[in-house]
Parts: C-alpha cells; structure tokens; sequence
C-alpha cells in the first residue's frame, strides 16, 4: 500500500490584503509552522502573495497562487502567468468552482492552465465538483469524471504523481453542508481516483493525493481524512480564522 502524506490546503479567495495576509501567515506559523505532517499550503490573492512568503521563510507551510493564465506572457490584461508566478510559490489551485461559475472557466482551460502550471514546476491543485442541480439530477459522476479527463488531457505519467486533486461539490461550498464522509470518499476513489488510474495506471492513480473541500472545519476534518480515498482538505472560510485552520491542520495530523 502507498504512503500519501495528508496536505492541508487554505484557499484564503479574495480576502486578506497584503498586511492582513502577513498577520493571519504569522498566526498560522505561530502554531504549525515547524509541522512534519499534515503538509500545509496557503493560497492567497495575488498581491499578498510576497507578504506571505515573507512570513513563510524558514517553515514548513508552501505558498499556492489561486490562479494562473497558461500562456507565459501576452496581452491578457489582468492576468499573471506560470513563470511569473514560480518565483513566489509552488503551488496554484486550478478549475475552482468559483473559476468555472462566475469566470466562465472551461475544461479546455483547465486543462491549459494545469499543463501551464507543470511546465513552469507549480503542482496544480485541480478542483472538480458537481452542482446542486447535477447532484439532484444523479449527474455526480459524469460531471466529475468528465473534469478529471479534461484537466489531465495533456499530462504525463511522471507529470502526474506530482499533483494535487480536490473534489469540491459546488452544494458544499461555504454552505455549511459538508458532504458525508462515506460519499465524498466514493466520489473520491471511484470517480477521482478511478480515472487517474484509467489514464495513468494503479501505480500513479495511488501516488496522486485526492482531498475533499466543502465546509470543511475543525470539527469534521477528521471524519474527511480518516477516510481511505481522501488525503486531506481544501479549506476556503475556515482557512481565513486562525484559530479554526490552525486546529483543521492539528486535527488532520
Ligand atoms: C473552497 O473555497 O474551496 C471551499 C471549500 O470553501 P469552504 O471551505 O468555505 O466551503
């Protein structure tokens, strides 16, 4: 059986400026910063991004960007590429539902943007998730699978042991109604995992980690990371309050 290392993911969206970013990044660092296990990353907007980093020098805890255009430059007004981006951080989140919603985020991005981010060394941090009405609708696995497809679409084997997939059901999110433990593990090994080992092999698809996010918060982490097919938590609300990431990343451990 492989070892995956739990990861812990803030998503902190369009909140935090540069000074407040720095003082919540010293909170955090405060508490886990010297951690072993779970793996912690952060992911704030753009522009705090070099406040956080500043604060993250010397710990454990890796910088995510939450986005990122897939061509290296050009005239995308508003929009910051891959090698920009790798000089402050390892890691971007990609295909947020909050991306596909409101941004017209397509598959066919997606896929650019994960492509983009590897060959400039970011590990993307894919989101995939159905809707209300597509979970009412039993669509869950279409709707997932189809998104695993696409966003690998381009990617190699050795390419895709270093990435990082999060199953985010759109009903979940900031709702305060976490999906069960049991059914975000099946959607998880069967939907997630069962692609990356359509596409990539057994030996890859049990490399990759698979997290859960969707209200996600102190006291139901556990029940997410004690599940088989589920290696830790894409955090957005409670990653924002110390005090709640602080004790997700403890109770994760
Ligand atoms: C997210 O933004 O990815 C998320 C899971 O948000 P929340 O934890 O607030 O539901």
């Amino acid at each position: 059986m492989i070892h995956r290392t739990p990861v812990i993911v803030g998503n902190w969206k369009m909140y935090k400026s540069p000074a407040e970013g720095a003082a919540l990044a010293h909170e955090i660092v405060a508490a886990v910063g010297t951690s072993a296990t779970p793996d912690v990353v952060v992911c704030p907007p753009f522009v705090t991004l070099p406040s956080v980093s500043d604060a993250l020098l010397g710990t454990t805890i890796a910088l995510g960007a939450q986005d990122i255009h897939w061509e290296e430059t050009g005239a995308y007004t508003g929009e910051v590429s891959a090698p920009m981006l790798a000089g402050w951080c390892t890691h971007v989140i990609i295909g947020h539902s909050e991306r596909r919603q409101y941004f017209g985020e397509s598959d066919q991005n997606v896929k650019r943007k994960v492509t983009g981010a590897l060959e400039y060394g970011l590990v993307p941090i894919i989101c995939v998730g159905e809707n209300l009405a597509e979970n009412e609708a039993g669509r869950t696995a279409e709707v997932v699978e189809r998104q695993v497809r696409a966003a690998y679409g381009d990617v190699t084997s050795e390419q895709a042991v270093t990435t990082i997939m999060a199953y985010e059901p759109v009903w979940a999110i900031g709702t305060g109604k976490a999906a069960s433990g049991a059914g975000a593990n099946a959607v998880c090994g069967i939907n997630v995992r069962g692609v990356l080992t359509d596409l990539f092999g057994e030996n890859v698809a049990q490399r990759v980690r698979v997290l859960y996010g969707g209200s996600v918060n102190p006291e139901n982490i556990s029940v997410f990371v004690n599940q088989p097919d589920i290696d830790g938590a894409l955090v957005g609300g409670a990653s924002i309050i110390a005090n709640d990431f602080v004790l997700i990343v403890e109770n994760a451990s």
